[in-house]
């Protein structure tokens, strides 16, 4: 948008090093990412992944030619044939296989795939990469966080873990900023019920009886297709068919901790990785039923489960003024899982005894828990799938929702479910497509 970091207001920093803390169910700890370097066994995966991001950024990622850097391509091909040939690595496969054939032990091939959670998959088990494992393309998660922060050849920062001072709401405030001053008019709070047809037969659309040139939807598209937030001329193809496969949703809590003892022993990002690598997945796959069954037969005792655990204050001191420690925990459970107040107590107990096999006995003096229905009351995500459509082989680059809302012209989607997928840098640049689409339509009609 023409503006730089200095005006956003944005001190974008490298994650202290090591990225990561990694606590295994056998109470040992280990540590990954940044400067520290990847474990022997982790080098394959790591190589074939780093040459597969180079590959995948800018051609099916970001879709634009130019960004290709020739030279470098053609010996990544060549790095690409000679791991499918030498090590088995097939990008197509069930990304635990492949992981298991190239990696090392059990622990490092924990460590090597739980970012698949990022874009709501499993990395093994029950159901098809077609839907809901990831297949093994997506390993440059791991490769894009666990590799210090190196430059591309067109000097593009493309690996490491960054953080903005101040937490995320910074990179909001500063886009807002910059919409404002450049006459952009925001009516925050308006809660949208529905995208239509223009009744006066001009180009565009109605957003809830007013009339605009172009609408872009930012509400998740299954959910605004669901719900009829969005009504089409005729019902679009995805309606008519199964549907759209969605992505998990998790238990989220926030917590504040008496004393820094939490803050000091634990890294920035932490995965809590439990020793059963199939059944820990459970409560993803499992849906509503066997969740609160899998509760119910483990008594006291917890079902397998993995966790991610932010320590912000590692590093931004912004996050904790005033001392005490604040951490965020995300269970990862599945989409449309309706979680009792008493279950949500219990899976607090388990997080909070597996953080301090850690750190030691923590005081929480606060605790906030959203829920997946928590996540679809406010943010109209079905289900509460925080990640949007899955990635699944069915639901990537030209099988995934493209800009246009088929059905109903002059309207738009941008967001998670769309082309190319969730998380922010995806969803910016499935952003910038959209605007494009949109400036070419208005061009023309
Ligand atoms: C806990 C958590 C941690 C995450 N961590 C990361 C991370 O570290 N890195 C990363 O890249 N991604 C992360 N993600 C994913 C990332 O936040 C999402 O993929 C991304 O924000 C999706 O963008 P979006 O534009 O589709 O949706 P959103 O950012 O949710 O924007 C949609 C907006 O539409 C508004 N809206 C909904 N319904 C209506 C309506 N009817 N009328 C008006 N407005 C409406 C919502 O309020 C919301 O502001 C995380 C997600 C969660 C939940």
């Amino acid at each position: 948008m023409g503006s730089s970091c200095d005006e956003l207001n944005w001190d974008i920093k490298e994650c202290p090093s090591p990225t990561y803390g990694l606590g295994y169910d056998d109470g040992t700890w280990e540590t990954l990412g940044g400067s520290s370097t990847v474990p022997g066994s982790m080098d394959r995966w790591v190589e074939v992944n780093d040459i597969m991001l180079r590959l995948g950024l800018p051609i099916f990622i970001e879709g634009d030619l130019s960004k290709v850097e020739w030279g470098r391509f053609l010996r990544d091909v060549g790095g690409l044939v000679k791991a499918v040939v030498r090590d088995g690595y097939n990008p197509f496969e069930d990304m635990g296989n492949v992981v298991k054939r190239m990696g090392g032990g059990k622990k490092t091939n924990l460590a090597s795939t739980f970012q698949v959670l990022y874009v709501g998959l499993t990395p093994t088990g029950p159901g098809s990469v077609l839907k809901t494992v990831a297949p093994a393309l997506f390993g440059l998660l791991s490769s894009m966080e666990m590799l210090g922060s190196q430059r591309d050849e067109g000097g593009r920062k493309i690996h490491g873990v960054h953080y903005v001072e101040g937490g995320f709401g910074t990179i909001v405030d500063g886009i807002v900023n910059l919409l404002l001053s450049r006459g952009v008019l925001f009516r925050p709070g308006v809660k949208v019920s529905k995208i239509e047809p223009r009744k006066d037969g001009g180009r565009g659309a109605e957003v809830d009886g007013e009339a605009f040139d172009a609408v872009v939807c930012n509400v998740d598209v299954a959910g605004a297709l669901e719900n009829r937030l969005v009504r089409t001329r005729e019902n679009t193809r995805r309606q008519n068919e199964e549907g759209i496969v969605m992505s998990p949703s998790v238990l989220q809590f926030h917590w504040i901790l008496e004393g820094e003892e939490a803050k000091r022993k634990l890294r920035a990002h932490n995965v809590f990785l439990s020793d059963d690598e199939v059944g820990s997945w459970d409560a993803v796959r499992a849906g509503d039923k066997s969740v609160s069954r899998n509760l119910q037969n483990s008594g006291l005792r917890p079902p397998p489960f993995n966790f991610y655990v932010h320590n912000p204050g590692c590093g931004d001191d912004t996050a904790c003024v005033g001392g005490g420690t604040v951490l965020m925990a995300l269970i990862p459970i599945a989409c449309g899982t309706k979680v009792t107040e008493e279950e949500v107590n219990k899976w607090e107990g388990w997080v909070k005894e597996r953080v301090e096999r850690r750190t030691g006995p923590i005081r929480v003096i606060y605790s906030k828990c959203t829920t997946p229905e928590g996540w679809e009351d406010k943010y109209g995500l079905k289900g509460g799938a925080v990640f949007g459509a899955s990635h699944g082989l069915l639901q990537l680059g030209p099988t995934r929702q493209g800009c246009e809302v088929e059905g109903l012209r002059g309207a738009f989607w941008v967001g998670a479910s769309k082309r190319p997928g969730n998380g922010v840098p995806l969803v910016m640049i499935g952003a910038e497509k959209t605007a494009r689409e949109v400036m070419k339509f208005l061009d023309r009609s």
